[in-house]
């Protein structure tokens, strides 16, 4: 639906890409590495960065934030302060689900201007459709901070398009240490909020870090464009639209087990103690039951997987008694759960949702 033009940029010619076609899923991606067959997306690719981060400098979740505006500060970008998590100016969301959301429908449309034009931002987002897996895969979260660059070019006034926004992710991972031949540059067409575009999505470690969303389309039903059975045509204005998790930045940086241990560290282990259980990451075999936990569930789809096909495989794969698997995990997966949501209620109270 999108062709290979749409992709090919002046950026990954003069880096020396490599333009492939993933041998298991059959999506094209662009990588610095000749050799490499596969697209770098679960399941393609399974989770490399638990205990081997993918970043040289461990970061906290503010330390991380700290970093990544400045970074966008530094190359001409103006800071903008987060909106609320409850969506008021939408009629069609109630929480706040993307940075992009802040901006739709009116300065997404050209209704308004944009509050600054390029703008970087780290907006706090919430999403229940996966409230089942959070504690239990070791990567979901219902509330996150999505860090991103807005552009919102206009016919009149160009600022940067793709290969500016490719070249800013690029910098920014390289700049954090990652081994450039590790990055991946998977095209995927992206659609959301009656908009879409061309994207790709930013792969380290079979972790996705970023989307990179070039949005120039808009719903029409008789648009020329098809994506994910919806029909779009051509926008006027085009829109840089990135979103960067800051939650999965810092579990780059630090390699945990799983991404609560990553980004509460101390909730995590007051949760524990409180509850009376130990948990000591410290005991490698214990330490390897939640990394493998993470890696395989990063492997699968929950919804289509059931939790005790999961355990059995978890437990073959460490070699160790499926009951003293269930035994070190049931715990902790409701305690992980226990800090997720409560920060998730914090922001919703903070934000003025209140309980009916
Ligand atoms: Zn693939």
């Amino acid at each position: 639906m999108f062709t290979e033009d749409e992709y090919r940029l002046d950026f990954f010619i003069e880096e020396g890409f490599h333009h492939k076609k993933c041998e298991k899923c059959g999506k094209f991606f662009w990588t610095r590495d000749g050799s490499r067959k596969t697209c770098g997306d679960p399941p393609c690719d399974p989770y490399t960065f638990i205990g081997s981060p993918i970043f040289k400098r461990q970061h906290s979740l503010d330390e991380m934030r700290e970093h990544y505006l400045g970074f966008f500060e530094a190359r001409g970008h103006t800071r903008i302060k987060r909106y609320p998590v409850a969506a008021r100016w939408r009629d069609d969301i109630y929480l706040t689900i993307a940075s992009i959301a802040d901006f739709q429908p009116f300065v997404t449309s050209g209704q308004v201007p944009p509050p600054a034009n390029p703008l970087t931002i780290s907006q706090p987002c919430i999403r229940l459709d996966d409230l089942d897996s959070v504690g239990r895969s070791g990567r979901h979260l219902t509330t996150f901070e999505m860090m991103a660059h807005h552009v919102f070019n206009t016919p009149d006034r160009e600022i940067y398009w793709k290969d500016r926004t490719v070249r800013l992710c690029d910098e920014l991972l390289v700049g954090l240490g990652m081994d450039p031949l590790a990055v991946t540059y998977k095209e995927n067409p992206w659609a959301g909020g009656g908009n879409a575009g061309p994207s790709v999505e930013v792969m380290v470690g079979g972790l996705e870090l970023a989307t990179l969303v070039f949005m120039d389309l808009v719903a029409a039903p008789a648009g020329a464009v098809e994506i994910k059975g919806e029909r779009y045509e051509k926008m006027k204005n085009y829109i840089v639209d990135t979103g960067y998790g800051l939650e999965r930045f810092v579990w780059a940086s630090n390699g945990a087990p799983t991404i609560y241990d990553a980004i509460f560290p101390d909730l995590v282990r007051q949760v524990a103690d409180l509850a009376g259980v130990e948990h000591n990451l410290d005991d490698p075999e214990y330490a390897e039951i939640f990394a493998q936990n993470a890696r395989l569930a990063g492997m699968v789809d929950l919804d289509e997987y059931s939790m005790s096909d999961l355990r059995a495989k978890i437990a073959g794969s460490i070699g160790i008694d499926p009951g003293r698997l269930e035994k070190a995990i049931l715990p902790m997966e409701r305690g992980y759960a226990v800090v997720d949501h409560t920060r998730c209620l914090a922001h919703m109270l903070g934000g003025g949702i209140i309980p009916s």
